[in-house]
This record gives C-alpha cells, structure tokens and sequence, in this order.
C-alpha cells in the first residue's frame, strides 16, 4: 500500500470549480481549504486582472502550479500562426508575473477543412520551437500536455508521452528544463508505455501531474471526468512513478464535470478534493 501524498503537494486546477466561481473566489477558497496550489485559466486571469491575481496569490501564499494555457499553433494561414504564436508569448509573460512552474501547451489539432495531421504536428514543433526563447528568457518552462487521442482533430495532436518526449529531445536537446511535460492521468492511463515514458522524462521535464478519474462509462468527451477515486485510474501507482521519476511537484486536481462537480458548492467540491487526495492518490 502506497504512503498517502503530502496534503501540502494538493493543487486545484481552477476548471474544476469554474461554472460557479470567478478568480478570487477561487483563490479564497484554496486559502480557506488549506489547499497550497492553484493553476488558474487565462479566461478568468483576464478577467481579473493579472496584477491583481498575482498579488492575490502571493498574498494567500499560493503556489502557481501552471497556467493554463498555452498552444493551439496549427492554422490555416501564416498570420493565424503567427497570431497563436503572439498569443502565446502573452500567456509566457503572464505565467511570469504570476511566477507559474509551467505554462501548460495544449497544442492544438487539425486546422479547419485539414487532413493533413503529419502538417499539424509539423506546426506543432515549428510554434513551439518559436516560442521556446521567450519562455526561457522569462523563466517560464513550457509543459507539453498530451492530450487523449480522442482529442486529436480538435486539441491537441500530441497525444501520448512518447510524442510530447521527441518533440522536447527535438527542441531541447539538451534537457535545460524550460520545456518538458504536463503528465495528466485522464490523457494517458491507458498507454502501455506509461511508465518507461514517464522515468524517460525524469525530473527535469516532469513539470506537471494533472489528476482526476476516468469514469466507465464516460458520456461525453470533454466534460464528464471523474473525482479521484470514482473511477478506474490507479492514481497511487501512477504517482509512484513520477516520485520514482523524481518528481516533488504539486498534484493538480482538474475536473471538467458538466453533469456532477460543477453543479455543486464549490466548497462542497474542494473538500472532496481534499479527501479524495488522501485516500485515492
Ligand atoms: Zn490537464
């Protein structure tokens, strides 16, 4: 039986509780649930106000876990490239100010009408390689998240570990740590290679550990994920391999949950989140 995790490593990606809460609810609220991390959306940053969330954050003494989120580089043109790849520099300065451990890539997939994957991977590594300067003069590491192949045409067309791992030996060669991997269980407990892909990264790139459940059966793509512990992700082996991978990062609770958790009292749902991290993951 695995040790239960540090209480102290819980984070709260901010989609979870987004239907009811703005920013600084939500910042108040991890304060007020001794919940140590936050990884906002840049929707809810903007309306905010990144100053003014940033000095929310430090002043509840919160930990900027990532932000979310950057990407989306395939296009149909050069200047809708060039417009993600702006978009993107913004999203680094903002990941900056708020002194965020990674800005998480969702990296966009097809583009409209597009057969062609092999091109928007192609654009994938070309908007990535473009921005990887900017991310490192900010000090900003940029976490490539895999996303579920289910997810391909319309998100992200990196999917598994192993892809998300070239792309960083293609960009970085050197494993300097300012781009790595967003390990995110819903995108990539089924993956055969989860493990050797996971102690292939090794701290340097691990930048990132998302957690929820992956419910059977699942009734819609994107928002019917599960809590920790509803459903049939070993979470505890899972964070053995990135501790063993030498991964001391936070553990991001995300849930995108039309039908469930974002019906109900956000401080009902960050409570379970704080149980279930203890006694699921
Ligand atoms: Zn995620």
């Amino acid at each position: 039986m695995t040790h239960p995790p540090d209480p102290d490593l819980l984070s709260l990606n901010t989609a979870t509780v987004r239907e009811k809460w703005n920013l600084r609810q939500m910042i108040e609220g991890c304060a007020r649930h001794r919940i140590r991390g936050i990884s906002p959306w840049r929707d809810k940053l903007a309306e905010m106000g990144v100053k003014e969330a940033a000095r929310a954050v430090r002043g509840n003494g919160l930990t900027v876990t990532g932000l979310c989120r950057g990407g989306m580089f395939p296009a149909a043109d050069r200047k809708a490239r060039k417009a993600a790849i702006d978009d993107n520099r913004r999203a680094i300065d903002d990941a900056a100010a708020l002194e965020a451990r990674c800005l998480v890539l969702v990296v966009g997939g097809l583009p409209p009408g597009s057969k062609d994957l092999p091109g928007a991977r192609a654009m994938v590594r070309d908007g990535i390689g473009e921005v990887l300067d900017h991310a490192r003069s900010a000090g900003v590491p940029l976490a490539i998240e895999p996303l579920h192949p289910m997810y391909c045409a319309d998100r992200a067309c990196v999917n598994t570990l192993a892809q998300a791992l070239d792309l960083c030996d293609e960009l970085d060669r050197n494993g300097s740590g300012a781009l790595g991997v967003a390990v995110d269980a819903y995108h990539v407990w089924w993956d055969p290679l989860l493990k050797t892909q996971i102690e292939r990264a090794g701290e340097k790139r691990l930048l990132a550990f998302h957690i929820c459940d992956w419910l059977v059966p699942t009734t819609d793509l994107l928002t019917d994920r599960g809590m920790m512990g509803d459903g049939v992700i070993d979470l505890p082996l899972m964070r053995t391999w990135m501790e063993e991978a030498g991964y001391r990062g936070f553990h991001e609770v995300e849930i995108l949950s039309s039908g469930n958790w974002w019906r109900r009292d956000p401080d009902e749902v960050l409570v379970t989140c704080r149980m279930r991290h203890q006694t699921a993951c």
